[in-house]
């Protein structure tokens, strides 16, 4: 049924409704609302105070109207009382609401209460004729649709919940009496007009409890990759990894030797490796992932490493060829950046199995590109790619290991949903000697003596970045644009070697700006986020982010992780519009702490998880209800129905299941599409 249906609402409201996404009755029941206001009270005249959101139950006394000066409009004035006291009672517009009320009758007001000159009021609050059944109600406030009054989301969601269209249960009868959650209609009911707050109580739980049961579902199913039962590839049990670990020209730290013989023990063992290894930036990672890969090669098996961006994939092979120097171990390179005659070489190698270690862009996931016997996948910087692609490219092997590598640190709870069954590995330690980056929050008023400190530095023979949100100004977003950055830069330090890199350029561009900067002919980089991921200019010491306030504090500590990375003490400059608390807080977090799962958790608590991961790069589907922050405790009750259920019937395919299925289908879209 449409909106457009119930008494009231014209062709004119449901086309604003429509632009909320409100189209029919069910929509509108999956609109929830965001707060209550509790009219299952009255409170007595005599009670009320200044600033209280309060329900009264008054006779109108007198009705006058008047003049607003400044205003010029009419406002109407009634004077209304009960037994214990009188109360002014404001509106706007006195020639439209002076038909709704008449002198000695009774009305409920809604609202808040202030204070004017002539003592205590309410000024524009929700009425209703009193009809002497007193009806107690908790009712919902919706987020606002322009245009539409919330009295009429009301009758909206009222009307879908009469026709009771959505009152279909959308779990296994089974499952809602093993988990004790009550029936989907009587959720719908309570949740937008709950009887009591222990109604109220129980309808959330369930509406929780059903998002976070078909996303943990969703996410199980997609995130299963073959991982079925021994058929892997053992590895030899030997000395590899310790023997490549002792050839590098410094010592691992304590956690990333403990990372490698996690790997190391998967790796020997039959069933295939599916571990996740988060490492805060600078880490270690690349010398974790090399022993890794060093090992499946001494093995004479063939290994690869999947980087996000050309820069990031060059790096690795420079260091790559670096580390394995005198093994014999021998290295491809593969990006879409490469010329067709070098590429036809790589692709022959790879499949004659010439190649041991193949390091590549997104080029490497193309169908064109065949191993002889591709053992061990590592994906790196993991959040920037899809679950799909990471299986495509172990779809190149025969159950081949799997690594993947990821810098955004994921408090471990959230792990556990995201990645469904994959292990997890900590590098819980940075390499010593490293200097704390100098970090500091400071106002816009300081930007003349930030940007001075930073020509000082490249006085030094060191480089800089400048990040800003944007990519160019903007009239809508009042915010710096990194184009906006260059160009004052370009003015401000004419003898400065001064550079811009963004999204929107195409990636050869940026390639070639990265490698410039990498190579030390730019001073000044402004950038936006792209340079965010795993790039390393160890002669890079000073990062200034402006806006810092828009940035969550993942992304900042991301942005912050770019500097720091050799020698010399690094500097980052949150500029932060004071005026934004959320800002302040963030830019606070970030230079009190260079913890990542600290940062991490924090910003899981500020923002929610979907802002937090970026949704489309996680496959996290929006949630309306659940809040991963908080909800914790039910997601792991969830999680062992979900896997027990998962285990007996992988694909959901029996008939008692077919629910759940139609559950995951709606959240995720179709499982066929998505690869599955
Ligand atoms: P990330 O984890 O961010 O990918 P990298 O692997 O790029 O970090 O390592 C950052 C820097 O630290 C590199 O220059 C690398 O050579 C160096 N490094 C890695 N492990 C150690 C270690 N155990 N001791 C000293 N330096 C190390
Ligand atoms: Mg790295």
């Amino acid at each position: 049924m449409l909106v457009s249906e119930v008494k009231g609402i014209g062709p004119k409201k449901a086309g604003l409704l429509k632009q909320a996404g409100i189209v029919t009755l069910e929509d509108m029941l999956s609109h929830y609302p965001y707060t209550y206001e509790d009219r299952s009270k009255i409170t007595p005249v005599k009670d009320v105070q200044e600033g209280m959101n309060c329900y009264i139950r008054v006779s109108v006394e007198k009705i006058s109207s008047y003049f607003a000066r400044g205003r010029g409009k009419k406002m109407l004035r009634l004077l209304a009382a009960d037994d214990t006291g009188t109360i002014e009672i404001l509106f706007f517009r006195a020639s439209f609401y002076e038909r709704s009320f008449r002198a000695e009758e009774s009305y409920c007001f809604f609202g808040r209460v202030s204070r004017g000159k002539g003592g205590l009021m309410m000024v524009h609050p929700e009425f209703e004729k009193d009809t002497g059944i007193f009806t107690p109600s908790i009712l919902p406030v919706y987020r606002t649709v322009k245009g539409i009054s919330q009295k009429d989301l009301r009758k909206i969601s009222m009307s879908a919940l009469e026709q009771e269209i959505s009152a279909e249960e959308t779990l296994p009868g089974r499952l809602i009496e093993k988990s004790r959650i009550c029936s989907r209609e009587y959720a719908l009911k309570n949740i937008h007009f709950p009887e009591d707050r222990m109604a109220f109580r129980r309808a959330k739980y369930r509406l929780v409890y059903e998002e976070l049961f078909f996303l943990q579902t969703g996410l199980f199913m997609k995130g299963r990759v073959s991982r079925s039962g021994q058929n892997g590839i053992s590895f030899s049990h030997n000395r590899a990894i310790r023997d490549f670990a002792a050839s590098l020209p410094y010592e691992l730290t304590d956690a990333q030797m403990r990372v490698l013989r996690e790997i190391e023990n998967d790796m020997e063992s039959a069933a295939p490796m599916q571990r996740l290894v988060q490492g805060d930036v600078g880490s270690g990672k690349t010398a974790v992932a090399a022993a890794a890969l060093y090992k499946a090669a001494e093995d004479g098996f063939q290994g690869v490493m999947m980087a996000p961006t050309e820069l990031l994939a060059s790096q690795h092979f420079e260091t790559f060829r670096e580390m394995f120097r005198n093994t014999g171990i021998r290295i491809g390179f593969l990006s879409s950046g490469i010329r067709a005659g070098e590429r036809r070489e790589v692709l022959e190698k790879l499949k004659r199995g010439e190649i041991d270690i193949l390091i590549g862009t997104h080029a490497v996931i193309q169908e064109k590109v065949e191993f002889r016997n591709l053992a061990l996948v590592i994906t790196d910087e993991q959040h920037r790619f899809g679950v799909e692609q990471r299986k495509r490219l172990a779809a190149k092997g025969k159950n081949p290991d799997v690594l993947v590598m990821t810098a955004t640190p994921i408090p471990r709870t959230l792990a556990v949903v995201l990645f469904g069954d994959l292990d997890i590995s900590v590098i819980d330690e940075l390499p010593p000697g490293r200097k704390k980056i100098e970090t500091r929050a400071v106002s816009p008023r300081a930007r003349k003596a930030v940007y001075d400190f930073a020509d000082a530095r490249i006085d030094e023979g060191r480089q800089v970045y400048v990040v800003a949100p944007l990519i160019e100004d903007s009239e809508a977003v009042d915010a710096a644009s990194a184009s906006g950055i260059f160009r004052s830069l370009q003015k401000r330090f004419p003898h400065r070697r001064t550079a811009l890199v963004h999204g929107g350029m195409k990636q050869q561009e940026k390639d070639a700006v990265m490698r410039a900067f990498a190579d030390g002919s730019i001073d000044i980089l402004a950038a936006t986020v792209v340079i965010e991921v795993g790039i390393n200019v160890p002669n890079a010491t000073t990062m200034i982010i402006e806006n810092a306030e828009r940035f969550g504090l993942a992304q900042l500590h991301q942005l912050r992780g770019r500097v720091g990375r050799g020698e010399d003490q690094s500097y980052c400059f949150l500029i932060t519009d004071s005026e934004s608390e959320l800002g302040k807080r963030r830019a606070e977090i970030i230079a009190s702490s260079s913890d990542g799962f600290y940062i991490a958790e924090k910003d899981l608590e500020m923002r929610g998880p979907g802002e937090f991961f970026g949704t489309r790069q996680h496959g996290l589907p929006e949630l309306t209800v659940a809040d991963l922050a908080r909800h914790m405790p039910i997601l792991n009750v969830v999680r062992e129905e979900v896997k027990d259920i998962l285990q007996a019937d992988p694909m959901l395919r029996s008939p008692e299941n077919r629910l759940i299925l139609r559950g995951v289908e709606n959240m995720f879209g179709k499982l066929s599409d998505a690869g599955i």
